[in-house]
């Protein structure tokens, strides 16, 4: 559970993005709430998903990190890499290996894709994603206030 995160308050959201249906600007609201909500929240202070969620990692991602590390792609995905049935790749170890103890990444410039877009709540695709943002409640502040906002804003809409 993520600092701040009320579990009943994030049963209640996961509840809401499974059967809600959205307003049609779902994916500006997010944005901007996404926005505002990093501005306020210091990710420093958290550090949940490094410590939780092994982020999923694309051949570019293995690519560069790698080369950073000097060490092969090969070395790379034997030491850090779990490919699951699918063939899709994630990092191995949580904590994240790159994570330091004052929750800063030491990769940080050429963090892996999916680390530089969490917690995906400004790609445009609010909808598509709304299972890991279900998930995300639990763990991320940001996502949980968020879809907090979503949520009440809903409420209002339809009392
Ligand atoms: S690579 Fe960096 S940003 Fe991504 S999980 Fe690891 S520590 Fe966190
Ligand atoms: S993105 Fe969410 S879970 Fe990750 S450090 Fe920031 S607030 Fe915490």
């Amino acid at each position: 559970m993520g600092p701040g995160i009320k579990p009943e308050k994030a049963v209640q959201l996961k509840k809401y993005l499974k059967g809600a249906i959205f307003p049609g600007d779902i994916n500006e609201l997010s944005t901007k709430y996404s926005k505002e909500s990093f501005d306020k929240n210091d990710c420093l202070s958290c550090g949940n998903c490094c410590k939780s969620s092994p982020p999923l990692m694309e051949e570019e991602d293995i690519q560069r990190i790698a080369k950073h590390l000097k060490i092969s792609k090969k070395a790379f995905k034997r030491k850090y890499i779990l490919e699951d049935i699918n063939g899709d790749q994630s990092m191995i170890n949580i904590p994240c290996v790159f994570l330091e103890s004052d929750n800063t990444c030491s990769i940080y410039e050429i963090r892996p894709k999916a680390c530089a877009g969490y917690p995906h709540l400004d790609e445009g695709n609010f909808f598509k994603l709304r299972g890991l943002h279900a998930k995300n409640v639990f763990s991320c502040p940001i996502a949980y206030e968020v879809v907090g906002r979503i949520h009440k804003l809903s409420q209002n809409q339809n009392p």
